[in-house]
């Protein structure tokens, strides 16, 4: 059998593309005399990482004409005084999502802030009720890395429906929404995780692959089975560079189409947290 002519996908192109929609529907809202959506970032801390992402997300948030504000609170901050503050934005009519930046210190535990978010600004989607919406298909703000997965497969037009789906990872923010939005779009799902035995053979089964495990260049080139949608989440700095869970290279001419570690998945992400903070937005003011 021949190669197979790879498709790289562009996330970046369709994430431009999502977001100049949004834009217009903001300006709409402002033109009307209604106020721009507002997310609030938090940060605790200083970690480098954590600081480039927030700054990405409220630039991603100005280029679309929606208002951010950040709070960057000290890194011995207490539980209480942040819990405190989460309750102070709850309250705040003037805001729509609020993101808590992840990792949070040791001191502070990060299930007892997600449910101190009101479920209905959780634009991580991290509260159990937001976890449970999804589960029971009726969820508005859905995780943002799953919603990127599930747009790039649709604009790639993948067919979902049948396809055996492959997820590597089962962590609350990845593995396990992408495994649930795949199977309520008809996907029959295997989801692996560190203890899954052969992981070579259930994922040479995969229609569809989605490798979440930081593990760098994990999958081989034939782990992967001829004419696969490879949606590459992971994301890990090798000798100072991003390389994704797929060994990409190896997975060129097999893959029907696959993500790169940059312009791939990230920006589908971030994208997706805007849209959850302009939907967050319109169901509160019922537009
Ligand atoms: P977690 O560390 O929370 O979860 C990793 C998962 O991978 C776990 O379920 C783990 O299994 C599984 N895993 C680890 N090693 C193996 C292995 N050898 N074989 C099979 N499964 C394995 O990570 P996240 O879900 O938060 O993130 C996953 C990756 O996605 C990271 O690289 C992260 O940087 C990236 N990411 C990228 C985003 C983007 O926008 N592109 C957004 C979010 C994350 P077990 O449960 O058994 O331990």
């Amino acid at each position: 059998m021949g190669e197979i002519d790879t498709v790289v996908v562009n996330g970046l192109e369709l994430a431009n593309e999502l977001r100049e929609d949004m834009a217009q529907q903001i300006r709409t809202i402002v033109e009307e005399g209604g106020r721009a959506p507002c997310l609030v970032v938090v940060l605790v801390g200083d970690d480098p990482a954590s600081r480039s992402y927030i700054k990405g997300k409220q630039r991603a948030c100005s280029r679309i004409g929606m208002d951010s504000r950040e709070h960057l609170l000290p890194g011995d901050t207490s539980q209480s005084n942040l819990l405190s503050l989460i309750k102070d934005l709850n309250a705040d009519e003037g805001v729509d999502g609020i993101l808590v930046q992840l990792p949070l210190p040791d001191a502070i535990d990060p299930d007892v802030i997600a449910e101190t978010i009101d479920p209905s600004k959780d634009v991580d989607a991290l509260h159990p009720i937001t976890a449970g919406r999804l589960l029971r298909g009726n969820a508005d703000l859905i995780s943002c890395t799953p919603l990127g997965v599930m747009a790039v497969l649709e604009r790639c037009g993948v067919a979902i429906e049948g396809a055996h789906a492959v997820v590597i990872g089962r962590s609350n923010i990845v593995g396990k929404p992408v495994s649930i939005l795949l199977q309520q779009a008809n996907a029959t799902v295997t989801l692996c995780h560190s203890r899954t035995r052969d992981l070579a053979a259930v994922c040479r089964q995969a229609d569809i692959l989605v490798p979440a495990t930081g593990r760098p260049r994990m999958i081989k080139g034939d782990w992967i089975k001829p004419g696969a949608a490879v949606m590459d989440v992971g994301v890990s700095e090798v000798d100072g560079k991003l390389v994704g869970d797929v060994d990409f290279e190896a997975a060129k001419g097999v893959a029907k189409f696959i993500t790169p570690s940059r312009r791939g998945i990230g920006p589908m992400t971030i994208t997706m947290l805007l849209r959850n903070t302009l939907m967050a937005y319109q169901m509160r003011s019922g537009s």
